[in-house]
């Protein structure tokens, strides 16, 4: 028997509910999934859209969501296809729209504080005691271009098991962080709870190569936990006419096939990260792209006003390859410009 939020659910039962953080007035669509199998006892918690309008992690998790069979399942796990619910609705993008938290930078939060800080309060008290691991997806806002990657915490007492997770993702890039005010950020610093941000896809869009390339990270994490019970391989059937090269070449295709799970990515890890923020008002140039590599003096973008008068010119202080920039032009003085990993911090994982 698994005890959450107010329900039971035996083994083997999958159960899809509205979770209420605040009453009736805040709801969060969540699917629920005790696993029949023997074995681990941990809680895995996905939650999607947090940020309202990074809609990759919402479409994967709801596939998750029928996919998981809780037959195969090892331990539980919380599906949230979408956090900021009313974000959604509105199309108000990142924030909360009834008091503009933004649920990445403002935990513990506050049971008696406004609709915002009381959902980050529900998730520190309800919700952080009951998982063992964080995965919490995101995606670059609808003017912010970015490179799939992965944010995992530097708080040392859960940086080795999240990154020992993060290397068996599909993504290219790994980047230490010291957000302690996010979701996963809070819980890794101060609840001890390892978690990390997968970021993949932007600009508001949703799009099938990212939805899968989310999926299958949240998959690749279910093995990596051994959560989840493999299909066997399927048996090769091998004639007398088939050459040696014939037959490592059916093996190879089935494993393939059979195997998606086991595939290895080489990635690179920054310890150090630049993000660079405007510090005025203004249309924004970017002359770089997400992926690309940079060299300490590159410019990176120019603001300038409406009537084409350049204002100033940002440089890379470093060597570094870009993971995310802001792509549209409309900047206000504090906006993230362009964020690229060190090259002197990095080290291929
Ligand atoms: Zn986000």
């Amino acid at each position: 028997m698994w005890k959450i939020c107010g329900y039971e659910l035996n083994r083997g039962e999958k159960l899809q509910v509205m979770l209420h953080p605040n009453g009736r007035e805040y709801e969060i669509p969540t699917t629920l999934i005790c696993g029949a199998q023997e074995g681990t006892g941990m809680t895995l918690l996905i939650t999607a859209q947090i940020h309202a309008g990074e809609y990759n992690g919402t479409a994967a998790a709801m596939r998750l969501a029928k996919k998981i069979d809780p037959k195969k399942l090892r331990g539980n796990v919380i599906l949230m296809h979408c956090v900021n619910t009313a974000g959604f609705w509105q199309q108000a993008p990142r924030f909360i729209p009834q008091d503009h938290t933004d649920l990445n930078m403002n935990y513990p939060g506050n049971e008696k504080g406004t609709i915002g800080q009381q959902v980050a309060a529900w998730f520190v008290k309800e919700i952080f005691p009951t998982v063992d691991f964080i995965a919490d997806l995101h995606g670059g806002g609808m003017s912010e271009t970015l490179a799939p990657c992965i944010f995992f915490p530097r708080a040392p007492k859960v940086r080795d098991c999240v990154l020992e997770a993060a290397k068996k993702m599909n993504v290219e890039y790994l980047i230490a962080s010291s957000n302690s005010v996010g979701e996963y950020g809070y819980a890794a610093n101060y609840m001890d709870i390892p978690g990390f941000i997968l970021e993949c896809g932007y600009g508001g869009l949703t799009r099938e190569e990212w939805v899968q390339q989310v999926q299958e990270c949240m998959e690749l994490l279910l093995d990596h936990f051994d959560m989840y019970l493999l299909e066997p391989p399927a048996e090769l059937t091998v004639s007398g006419a088939l050459s040696k090269e014939s037959v490592w070449e059916l093996s190879a295709k089935n494993s393939a096939q059979d195997l998606p799970m086991r595939k290895k990515y080489r990635k690179k890890l920054f310890e150090e990260t630049e993000y660079l923020e405007s510090d005025m008002r203004g249309v924004w140039y970017p002359a770089i792209c997400e992926n690309q590599s940079v060299k300490k003096g590159d410019l990176l973008g120019e603001l300038g006003d409406f009537f084409g008068n350049m204002k100033k010119r940002y440089y890379a202080i470093g060597d570094g390859t870009v993971v995310y920039y802001t792509s549209g032009m409309s900047v206000l003085e504090g906006d993230a410009l362009v964020a690229y990993g060190l090259e002197d911090s990095a080290e291929e994982v």
